[in-house]
């Protein structure tokens, strides 16, 4: 194997790992904001240790006070990794909530704030990030978190800045006395920047937030067609199978049993050839009905084939899984199709039941082979009946 196709597979098993991290859940994107803040403040820390060495100080730099604020640093660096700690615990415990952007979010904005206060509030890096952090922040988190973290930001750097030219406090104590004299704002200088940056800044976001919000609702709307089926709204046959596959690996990694469902539903040629297709069609979207509203949370449907539908049942063993289908066939059975001309039909289905549980893993294409069968075997049993592999 060639290094390049080795770093292919690399690269593509680490994008199968990470996915897309537009569909990240929120408490992995509040984790990986807290590393970048931690790592903003690792490379601040370092930055000032450098400059801290004999032979290495800045004129431009007061190092007394520079060392005074390494403890902030290292202090923002702990509570980055007290966040990242903190929301994993949480995501465990209570599981997955928009509340983590507001955190991070605001964590993000806070911390760099402080350091905005120190290097000089109209600088450059300020009014990058001021612009740039809510762009690309559009793009991944929650909208109104990324607004509140802007409009916090906004308001501390106003009160930071005119503070400064009020002579309250400091601007960019960092610096030498020297060095600050050369930046130090007056109260006319934030006033004409602000009035002058402020339109620009407001169109920027707003604009971004507009032309991002469409991109991100498009991306969302061509994500869930390709993972739906336009006739049943159920899962498509491919989405079905990438979904049986993560429970597979999860419970052969870690345990879990797993248990899966092939339905077929019966005679249903005859409803095509006696009503029509139409009539097949909306007999189908009741059949899906059906079978999604019998199943649990965590239970997924999809639809296999024509009129073959898999059903993957993590967590569930034998038994569980047997009077699951045993759920869905009754469900099925008692669906009133009422169709258009205010006929009525009936439909049952035939379902194959395969289990993964204690030692026993079988691969995917195992379990599907073994499911078609124990549905065939159902069909043979006279039909509208669950057959177990094995049994
Ligand atoms: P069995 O009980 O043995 O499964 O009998 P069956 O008639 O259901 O089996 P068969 O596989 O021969 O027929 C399946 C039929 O399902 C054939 C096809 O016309 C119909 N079908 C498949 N997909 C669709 C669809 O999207 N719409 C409609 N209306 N019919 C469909
Ligand atoms: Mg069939
Ligand atoms: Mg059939």
């Amino acid at each position: 194997m060639t290094v390049f196709t080795r770093t292919k597979r690399f690269t593509a098993k680490l994008n199968r790992r990470i996915g897309n991290p537009l569909e990240w859940q929120s408490s992995s994107k509040s984790m990986l904001l807290g590393v970048v803040t931690g790592l903003l403040y690792l490379h601040y820390a370092f930055l000032a240790e450098f400059l801290l060495l004999p032979g290495n100080e800045s004129v431009w730099v007061d190092s007394a006070y520079l060392a005074r604020q390494i403890p902030w640093f290292y202090g923002f660096i702990g509570l980055s990794v007290l966040l990242i700690i903190g929301t994993y615990l949480m995501h465990r415990l209570k599981g997955d909530s928009v509340l983590f952007e507001y955190v991070a979010s605001l964590y993000f904005a806070l911390s760099l704030s402080y350091f905005s206060y120190h290097i000089g509030t109209l600088s450059l890096p300020v009014g990058s990030v001021l612009v740039g952090a809510p762009v690309v922040g559009f793009i991944f988190f929650n909208r109104t978190a990324v607004m509140l973290a802007l409009f916090v930001s906004v308001i501390i750097q106003l009160v930071l800045s005119f503070g400064a030219a009020w002579q309250l406090w400091p601007y960019a104590p960092i610096f030498v006395e020297g060095a600050r004299q050369l930046v130090a704002p007056s109260a006319f200088s934030v006033f004409q920047l602000y009035l002058f940056t402020f339109p620009h800044m407001i169109f920027l976001i707003f604009v971004s937030y507009l032309v991002l919000r469409r991109w991100r609702d498009r991306e969302e709307r061509v994500r869930l067609l390709s993972i739906t089926d336009p006739l049943t709204g159920l899962f498509n046959r491919r989405s079905i199978l990438v979904h049986l596959e993560q429970e597979q690996e999860r419970s052969r990694k870690k345990g879990p049993a797993l248990s899966l469902l092939m339905v077929d539903l019966d005679n249903f040629k005859t409803i095509n050839d006696d009503k029509g297709h139409e009539a097949g069609d909306y007999a189908l979207i009741a059949a899906a009905d059906a079978l999604q509203q019998s199943l649990r949370q965590n239970d997924r449907v999809g639809r296999y084939g024509g009129e073959e539908f898999l059903i993957v049942l993590p967590g569930t063993d034998r038994d569980g899984a047997r009077r699951l289908a045993e759920r869905c066939r009754q469900q099925l059975e008692s669906t009133n199709v009422v169709l258009e001309s205010g006929e009525r039909l009936t439909l049952t289905g035939s379902f194959g039941l395969v289990c993964n549980e204690g030692d026993v893993h079988m691969d995917v294409d195992e379990l599907l082979r073994r499911a078609d069968r124990a549905m065939y075997r159902a069909k043979d049993a006279g039909r509208n009946r669950v057959v177990i592999d094995g049994e």
